[in-house]
């Protein structure tokens, strides 16, 4: 059993629930999505952790009652091999922790630097991530999903895919500041950098969670389940 930390600070955690759902489905890997709204339920038996996309200003206020947001911190410093997985808000909580802790990214990253919402955008991202195929996707999944992109071949659940594209939805997204990446790229749209894994760090500037491709939460799962088995 895996148990996934989920911080319900604010934003899109219902649709990352659910996208592991379907994610731990896909591996056969057993779950327990723990919801996290205060620091007490941050705890050593977590496996991995999500930190979901919405409003970062907004994260770090609805945090500051119940120090939700540095019992996370705190998590990541004591665990550095258990996975997360930040997308867009969460991606900037993961490069910009606060004054008092040192960065999670080797990135810097800037707010809302696409635009206003108006300029908010879905587009095809190319990814270099090794994500487990999955065994149990059911064969009608091979529908071009609703961007019209052909999902890709089922594996046999060890098989890892590499190489491939992502339906990219970008809302208020942060960017990374391109010159100070010194971890690996594994998201790009055309020649700019929007995901980057810095050990077991992975923060996407887009929202993975409101698509119907549940790659990266694969990639969660397995890595968690790597890391809990000791390998
Ligand atoms: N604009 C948001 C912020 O600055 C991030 C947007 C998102 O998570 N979709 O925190």
């Amino acid at each position: 059993m895996v148990r996934v930390g989920l911080a319900m600070l604010q934003g899109a955690r219902h649709e990352h629930a659910e996208a592991l759902r379907a994610a731990s489905k896909q591996l056969d890997i057993e779950i327990e999505v723990v919801e996290l709204r205060s620091a007490g339920e941050v705890d050593g038996h977590l496996d991995c952790l999500v930190l979901p996309g919405g409003e970062s200003t907004a994260m770090r206020k609805a945090s500051r009652s119940e120090s939700l947001l540095d019992a996370l911190f705190a998590w990541m410093e004591e665990h550095p091999k258990r996975p997360v997985l930040g997308t867009c808000a969460g991606a900037i909580l993961l490069a910009s922790p606060g004054e008092v802790r040192a960065p999670f990214l080797r990135a810097g990253i800037s707010r809302n630097a696409w635009g206003r919402q108006r300029e908010s955008f879905e587009a095809e991202v190319d990814i270099t991530l090794e994500i487990p195929a999955g065994s149990h996707i059911p064969s009608q999944i091979a529908k071009r999903d609703k961007f019209n992109h052909q999902p890709l071949p089922v594996g046999d659940g060890l098989s890892l895919e590499y190489n491939s594209t992502f339906p990219g939805v970008f809302i208020r997204a942060p960017r990374f500041d391109q010159s100070s990446i010194k971890c690996t790229p594994v998201a790009s749209l055309g020649d700019e950098t929007v995901g980057v894994l810095d050990g077991q760090r992975l923060a996407l500037t887009f929202h993975p969670e409101l698509t119907g491709d549940y790659r990266f939460h694969r990639w969660l799962l397995h890595q968690a389940n790597l890391a809990r088995r000791g390998m």
